[in-house]
């Protein structure tokens, strides 16, 4: 038994073999040919019946989107496309489509929006568009815990429930307990933890303690956000990747990001070149992108140094644009604000002309109480990293590191200190300069995908009003 990629990637060594393969119908020609996929790859493999009244049969009852069951002998194909097709012996159906049911899919074979697409969450996976966005997802994601694995880093589970909030801002889910029997909310104050439990924003702060211990940690779990922000940007459930190192200090903290989403995009086109290039192809044919649009976009990132400047740089650079080029920015520009995706773009996409950028200390005042304070008193040791197309894809910093600073802004940011109390109490065994970033996964695969809404490249998209499934 093999799948599809299996096969087609060894074919010569197959030829002449009998196998066995399933998978669900593409499409059927000729009263002959029968094209299957099995989601192992975009490719798909044809199978040869032959004319006798078994198969015949066959041809007559099978639907696009039925699951069969094929065993043959793998021929040399005369056809240009692919190198070998499978003789069939003997077909098993599992299921048929039934037509009326098929017509109304997302599997019937026409361009369908994204919006629809969405519609049939649960059928998506069956689609060229979308198994392909999942299988470079897939990659990612492997490729993010082989680069921190090579470079010394533990990966480190951090909790899902806490009773604290991350950034000391943000708007967080309650949990809250159900007796599913007598269909009752049960008050929090007699529930299992006896006091308000939520869904954490962010590993970071638990991420933090295990590196002082640990030295090089990372994180890379699900987190949540009730942000009402119905952007293409935002999901209210994402998956965020968290390093936290210790000994490490803003300058290094840059470098490892830069290394690491080069390397992430480095490995990608090399480990997902097929998905890559249908993907790539799909965006010139439907989205109307400029030819190789995507390749190009990602060798790009590859390229060139990422560029580095301070928020009081970008805040005179984008002055400075709104004077010499008459162009009228909606939040007017002023030292102390904060960047909006307004001028993050116009930044990164026409300024910088689409090389990433890494924008660092920024004031203190629009920044959460851990980073750490500068000499000027004003501005933290901050760092975001801003993509073309997408803007903000990672907020790093160097921490704080001295008790008596944290607990003064912790104070003055209105943190609960009675919650917070471990994390402040590692500052005093043996406390280091140490640094972190939070990078969106699921924006890094939008942005390698090329896709426009964030919603098309997670299985099961959670935002406002969405979570059925
Ligand atoms: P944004 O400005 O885009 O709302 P943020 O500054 O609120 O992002 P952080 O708290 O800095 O986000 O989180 C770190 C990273 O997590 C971001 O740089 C981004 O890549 C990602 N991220 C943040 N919020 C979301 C979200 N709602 N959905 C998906 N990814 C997100
Ligand atoms: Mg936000
Ligand atoms: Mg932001
Ligand atoms: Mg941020």
């Amino acid at each position: 038994k093999y799948s599809i990629k299996e096969l087609l990637n060894k074919g010569k060594f197959f030829i002449n073999k009998k196998v066995l393969v399933e998978g669900w119908i593409r499409s059927f020609r000729y009263s002959i040919f029968i094209i299957l996929n099995d989601g192992s790859t975009i490719q798909n493999l044809q199978i040869v019946l032959s004319k006798n009244k078994l198969d015949k049969t066959i041809m007559k009852k099978i639907t696009i989107g039925s699951s069969i069951r094929v065993i043959g002998i793998v021929k040399k194909s005369v056809g240009k496309k692919q190198y070998i097709e499978l003789q069939s012996l003997k077909i098993n159906i599992y299921e048929l489509v039934n037509s009326d049911i098929l017509q109304k899919s997302i599997l019937q074979p026409k361009k369908h929006s994204f919006e629809k697409l969405r519609e049939q969450a649960h059928l998506r996976f069956r689609t060229n568009i979308f198994s392909c966005i999942m299988r470079i997802r897939h990659h990612i994601a492997f490729c993010i815990h082989k680069y921190f694995h090579e470079h010394g880093f533990f990966y480190l589970h951090t909790p899902i429930i806490t009773t604290s909030n991350c950034e000391g801002s943000g708007k967080m889910f309650q949990i809250t307990t159900m007796d599913f029997k007598k269909n009752k909310l049960i008050d929090y104050t007699k529930d299992f933890f006896k006091c308000k439990t939520y869904l954490s924003v962010s590993g970071q702060l638990e991420a933090e303690t295990a590196s002082l211990g640990l030295g090089k940690v990372y994180t890379f779990g699900p987190v949540f956000r009730a942000e009402d922000s119905n952007t293409s940007r935002h999901l209210s459930e994402f998956w965020m990747i968290e390093p936290e190192i210790a000994f490490y200090h803003l300058e290094e903290n840059i470098n490892l990001a830069e290394n690491f989403v080069k390397f992430v995009i480095q490995y990608t086109i090399e480990n997902s070149t097929e998905d890559l290039i249908f993907l790539n192809q799909y965006l010139e044919k439907w989205n109307k992108k400029k030819k190789n649009y995507l390749l190009e976009k990602l060798e790009l990132i590859l390229k060139f140094p990422f560029k580095k400047i301070s928020y009081t740089e970008t805040i005179k650079i984008l002055d400075q644009e709104e004077k010499k080029k008459n162009i009228k920015f909606s939040h007017p520009i002023t030292w102390g604000m904060d960047l909006q995706s307004e001028h993050e773009q116009y930044l990164v996409d026409k300024y910088f002309k689409k090389i990433p950028v890494i924008i660092f200390d920024y004031p203190c005042n629009i920044k959460a109480f851990y980073m750490r304070m500068n000499n000027d008193g004003k501005t933290v040791r901050a760092m975001d990293i801003l993509f073309p197309e997408i803007g903000e894809i990672i907020g790093g910093s160097q921490r704080e590191e001295r008790y008596d600073i944290l607990l003064q802004r912790m104070k003055d940011t209105n943190i609960d200190i009675n919650k917070l109390w471990w994390y402040l109490d590692t500052r005093r065994f043996g406390s280091v300069p140490h640094s972190g970033f939070g990078l969106g996964f699921d924006r890094l695969v939008q942005f390698i995908t090329g896709m426009n809404n964030i919603r098309d490249v997670i299985p099961f998209p959670r935002t406002p009003k969405n979570a059925d499934f």
